[in-house]
């Protein structure tokens, strides 16, 4: 989960896209600069786009949890829109 104050600035989307609906594997090419959030374990990360997403390394899982999975959580505005 990631954090946000009363003085945070986030805009809520319908979600289009298919970065939003994608998990992703380690190393993959990041599609859209954001936080992710590993569906196994929670723990997020900051990648911007075109990139790649760390390594299968990065953090260790429990045989339960499965394999690392990275999904969108945050999109940064790259843009500025
Ligand atoms: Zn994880």
């Amino acid at each position: 989960m990631s954090w946000y104050t009363k003085n945070s600035v986030i805009d809520n989307v319908k979600g289009e896209g298919a970065h939003w609906t994608t998990t992703y594997n380690p190393s993959d090419a990041v599609p859209v600069s954001g936080i992710y959030k590993c569906l196994a374990c929670k723990k997020e990360v900051t990648s911007n786009k075109g990139d790649k997403f760390p390594p299968q390394n990065h953090h260790q899982h429990t045989t339960a949890q499965g394999k690392i999975q990275w999904k969108l959580n945050i999109r940064t505005n790259t843009d500025g829109e």
